[in-house]
């Protein structure tokens, strides 16, 4: 790591950038690296003076962001100054979120899931599987040991619907009640054991997000990925005990067969914290828009919608007035409601960013969004 060690920032809203390498169809092409990382917090994007149109990009630009990683970076190191931070947050009793944004292809899903380009996919590196790992490792520490339980919840966005990833992509229906307190219905939530059973549910949630699809723009880069990890703290309590409380509720998810026997106390569980980890649909919208079937200007619609409406809402946690959080904008923001609003809810953004020529103008619009969130 000592080649890029540098202060730890403790940030309500974090913002990082990703550079990824050249890949071979690229350095095939001889499509040239426009984007520097001069050092740990700048980006410079320099685009070579165009000949087919002057006008556009004739100056190189800096940007300035919490932390930026280029192309060598590994996602060990990317994950300990973005995620990692955050596990205190979430055993501290806060929300924490974390969103991949870029172009389809900037690698959102390398970052998040590992590597899925060979046969032999690797999640391990990914920042759902260090996020996992740091988790089960701190509920190691004997202050922990056996008060608290993990479940994970992973569904994901399509056109402003959502769809369970641990249950056959099953429709789920949204729900705000009276006091804007907002429920993802019947969602499945599967208690987990170990970081062996987070990467099963990933790798099988990944795989039916991504399967199905034909066409060479599949769906999964047109939705939202949603996996929570949730901390529940259980108490074991008698069935008499008081249990009104309105941040308590009964674990009916599971183990809890046994209330016909009152002689074996039931178990609450309390929510304490949740980190949020989020594979964004692909950032690019020109195309969508503008031309493209009927489907394809509803879909890029939607993301554009749900992107706008993201970063309104990050904004608005960052500035931590108590103002008003516009979480209704989108599906998006509304399931991740917690995420904006409390006193103990951080954010971190890392935005990725291809380095080509070629992607100029996407890679622009992402360091501008990146730009603004803060
Ligand atoms: P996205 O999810 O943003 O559409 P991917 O994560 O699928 O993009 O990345 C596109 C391709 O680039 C994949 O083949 C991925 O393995 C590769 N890639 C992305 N980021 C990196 C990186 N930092 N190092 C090496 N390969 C990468
Ligand atoms: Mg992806």
């Amino acid at each position: 790591l000592h080649h890029y060690e540098f202060n730890q920032k403790d940030l309500r809203i974090c913002v990082a950038v990703r550079k990824r390498p050249l890949n071979k169809r690229e350095l095939a092409k001889k499509d040239n690296d426009v984007i520097t990382i001069p050092n740990r917090d700048h980006c410079l994007v320099h685009v070579p003076k165009s000949k087919v149109d002057l006008t556009k990009y004739l100056d190189n630009q800096m940007f300035k962001f919490d932390y930026t990683f280029d192309e060598k970076a590994s996602t060990e190191l990317v994950y300990h100054y973005t995620a990692a931070p955050l596990i205190d947050t979430i055993f501290s009793g806060g929300n924490a979120t974390v969103f991949a944004y870029g172009q389809t292809g900037s690698g959102k899903t390398f970052t998040m899931g590992g590597d899925l380009s060979s046969a032999k996919t690797d999640y391990s590196h990914g920042v759902y599987a260090q996020t996992a790992r740091d988790i089960f490792h701190r509920l190691s520490q004997p202050q922990y040991r056996s008060s608290i339980e993990i479940f994970v919840t992973f569904y994901e966005i399509y056109c402003g619907k959502v769809f369970d990833l641990l249950n056959n992509k099953k429709r789920l229906r949204v729900l705000e009640d009276q006091k804007g307190l907002v429920q993802v219905c019947d969602r499945k939530e599967q208690q987990v054991k170990s970081v062996q059973d987070v990467l099963n549910i990933i790798q099988n949630g990944m795989s039916i997000r991504t399967s199905g699809t034909t066409a060479a723009n599949s769906n999964s880069s047109r939705s939202h990925a949603v996996l929570q990890i949730i901390l529940k703290s259980s108490t074991p309590i008698s069935i008499h005990s008081n249990v009104s409380s309105s941040s308590t509720r009964y674990n009916n998810n599971n183990n809890n067969n046994n209330h016909n026997n009152p002689a074996v106390p039931r178990r609450i569980m309390k929510e304490i914290g949740k980190m949020s980890l989020i594979d964004l649909a692909g950032s690019e919208r020109g195309k969508d828009t503008a031309s493209g079937d009927r489907l394809q200007r509803m879909e890029g619609s939607e993301i554009n919608k749900s992107l706008l409406a993201l970063k309104e809402c990050i904004r608005a946690l960052g500035r931590g007035d108590g103002s008003h959080v516009p979480f209704r904008g989108s599906t998006l923001t509304k399931v991740l409601r917690d995420s904006f609003i409390g006193e103990k809810s951080k954010v971190c953004m890392i935005a990725m960013v291809s380095p080509t020529h070629s992607d100029v103008e996407n890679t622009m619009n992402t360091l501008r969004y990146a730009d603004r969130v803060k």
